[in-house]
């Protein structure tokens, strides 16, 4: 049970959620598009059963190591589990037999060795092209010009689906500035379905931005903090 020092995951995820709720209605869409994606990299699996008996199903890890122990101990949870971090080669293996999801592809051999190792009888694997979209030299991700050329790829691959995009814009601290990158990745979809894409997934929006992601359309918020508290590393 939390004690006073602890804080309660069941509160923060009603804070989250409300805070989701309220975007939603300012934006006139239904909450219930938005899909909250519980970040638990670096939190111990104790803090991620909490989420799960408070009826958090989605959640985020980046570190796969730290990843499968989680996965190992709480299989008959049946959590949804989506890969938000950077994929090398080494990896494909293991997210494609345990995650259903991998946010941030940026290179068609990654989404190809993803496919080729998706176990049989699994569901394809839903995929995002994760989107530099300040062009930040810093940031992992494709600049928005390389994107059409990777998706034309991704889609013709069999065991994996192209879902949407997904970016991690610079910080601003304003909600009128966190708009703007937020509704060009939005833009930037809507320019891949009119080339007849059928993508239906924007993943966008942290503990400090996710106001601003649901205005533009997110449907994916990844949230990490501002549910388990900050991180160590
Ligand atoms: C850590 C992380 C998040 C969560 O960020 P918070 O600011 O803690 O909410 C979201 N997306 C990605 C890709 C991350 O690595």
């Amino acid at each position: 049970m939390p004690t006073d020092s602890t804080p309660s995951i069941a509160d923060a995820l009603d804070r989250v959620r409300d805070r989701i709720a309220q975007a939603a209605q300012a934006a006139n869409r239904d909450p219930a598009d938005i899909t909250l994606v519980a970040v638990s990299k670096t939190k111990p699996v104790d803090r991620v059963r909490d989420a799960l008996d408070h009826g958090q199903r989605d959640f985020g890890e980046n570190y796969l190591q730290d990843a499968l122990a989680k996965i190992g101990a709480l299989t008959e949870r049946e959590p949804l589990w989506h890969f938000i971090g950077d994929i090398q080669s080494n990896k494909t293996r293991d997210i494609a037999s345990n995650f259903a999801w991998a946010h941030a592809i940026d290179r068609f051999k990654i989404a190809r060795r993803l496919s080729d190792q998706r176990p049989e009888g699994l569901a394809p694997l839903n995929l995002c092209i994760q989107v530099n979209i300040d062009g930040e030299a810093s940031k992992s991700g494709l600049a928005p010009d390389a994107v059409v050329e990777l998706a034309d790829q991704i889609v013709e691959l069999d065991h994996v689906r192209l879902r949407g995009l997904m970016t991690i814009p610079a910080p601003r601290d304003d909600e009128a500035g966190q708009r703007k990158p937020f509704a060009a990745l939005r833009d930037l979809m809507q320019r891949l379905n009119d080339r007849g894409h059928a993508l239906d997934t924007l993943s966008m929006g942290m503990s400090t931005d996710l106001e601003a992601a649901i205005a533009e359309g997110a449907t994916h918020v990844r949230v990490g903090t501002d549910i388990f508290g900050a991180r160590d590393h």
